[in-house]
């Protein structure tokens, strides 16, 4: 058990991540009260009867009052609306914090509308699942994985040491770096991927009305490892890729060409020139380690 870093906690949005986090910061004794506010009632009433927060409300403006710590964790479409919302019933010294896949579109939303005295640490924890809801959360979601927090020249440094405290708490290594770095790294590691899973679904199931029958209900490991992530919430998934849409962007123009080379190598029957692709992709698939084995980003604040 820790001392309590965080008297009171206000988690504005309830779902897999806002309810894992407070979880996690409970186990650690980190803190005191946890309330919650949700546009979901249902998802108030699962987290308090899992005894995830102690109380809460479909008011966001009525659960941050009096709070430490507020932690957004809404899909990041709603984190500006509700950054209008909560703005004027902060208490000074308060911290906000979100745990956005995006950083520089959540800077964008949140920062500018907190008032003065009001501190905000962009974070976003690289760990989660493909389901949703408080009933998914578990305290252990963040151990052995990565936080990484975005702060700005803006960035408190005493906030910013506050909250990389919070997520080491929680079991994770932190690491800050700038938001556009960020996203840059996130939509190769993990926007891309749901591009892809959310597309082949689509294509087998496409191709199961051709055939008139079934398709992806033969598939081995391959096909349910590739697209495990498309079982994920298309709320979120729409509003990361509204934000992230230049980085994506770029990264989908990549993959093509890697894809075209690929169909080339594979329309001239180009055995030399498969081989050198799959014996680059088997070597660093191998060469992956666990997520923490690598060595720790520069911190660009
Ligand atoms: P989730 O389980 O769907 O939870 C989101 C919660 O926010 C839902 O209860 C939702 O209610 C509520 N909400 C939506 N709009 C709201 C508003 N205006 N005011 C108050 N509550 C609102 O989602 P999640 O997976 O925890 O994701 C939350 C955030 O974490 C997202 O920004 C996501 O990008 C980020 N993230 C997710 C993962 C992951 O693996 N899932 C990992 C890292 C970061 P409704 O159900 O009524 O919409």
């Amino acid at each position: 058990m820790s001392d309590i870093l965080f008297p009171r906690v206000a988690v504005i949005g309830i779902g897999l991540i806002g309810a894992s986090f407070t979880l996690a910061l409970r186990e650690a004794g980190a803190l005191g009260t946890a309330v919650c506010g949700d546009a979901d009632k249902m998802n108030i009433g699962k987290a308090i009867e899992l005894e995830i927060v102690d109380g809460g409300s479909r008011s966001n403006a009525d659960a941050v009052r009096d709070a430490d710590l507020v932690i957004l964790s809404t899909p990041v479409g709603a984190l500006e609306k509700v950054a209008l919302e909560i703005a004027p019933h902060l208490k000074k010294g308060c911290i906000v914090s979100d745990v956005g896949s995006v950083k520089g579109a959540a800077v964008k939303a949140i920062a500018p509308h907190l008032p003065e005295g009001v501190f905000y640490v962009g974070g976003h924890p690289i760990a989660g699942t493909e389901d949703s809801g408080p009933e998914a959360a578990f305290a252990e979601m963040f151990r052995g994985k990565w936080c990484m927090l975005t702060p700005t020249t803006e960035t408190d440094p005493a906030a910013l040491a506050k909250m990389k405290k919070a997520w080491e708490l929680c079991g994770a290594s932190v690491v800050c770096l700038e938001p556009s770095h960020h996203d840059k790294i996130l939509a190769t590691v993990s926007h891309l991927p749901h591009v892809i899973a959310f597309s082949i679904m689509g294509t087998a199931d496409d191709l199961a009305h051709e055939l008139g029958g079934d398709v992806s209900g033969y598939a081995g490991s391959s096909f349910r490892d590739l697209t495990r992530v498309a079982a994920s919430d298309p709320v979120m998934w729409r509003d990361i890729f509204l934000n992230n849409r230049e980085a994506v962007l770029e990264l989908i123009a990549r993959f093509k060409g890697d894809m075209a080379r690929l169909e080339k190598a594979i329309a001239d029957g180009d055995a030399a020139e498969m081989e050198k692709i799959f014996t680059r992709g088997r070597a660093l698939r191998r060469a992956l380690g666990s997520p923490r084995a690598v060595e720790p980003l520069e911190i660009k604040a």
